[in-house]
């Protein structure tokens, strides 16, 4: 599929640069809000290690609700 477009192989970031959220320097386009792949793979290790913390529901099997009348 052509979108009749011609060739400008030219791209502009239009996003500001934004801070890596690991060592705050500036982020690359490849990377994403990150500096590097090496910092979004801190980022996501930390995710995965737990270090951010998300609430579980243990409470899914009273999942009944109503018990109001
Ligand atoms: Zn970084």
């Amino acid at each position: 599929m052509s979108d009749g477009k011609t060739g400008s192989a030219k791209v502009e970031p239009l996003r500001k640069p934004r801070p890596c959220p690991e060592c705050s320097r500036p982020s690359t386009r490849e990377s994403y809000p990150f500096c590097s792949e090496r910092c979004r793979n801190v980022d996501l290790s930390r995710w995965l290690s737990g270090s951010y913390a998300i609430p579980v529901v243990e409470d899914e099997t009273k999942a009944g609700g109503e018990d109001e009348r």
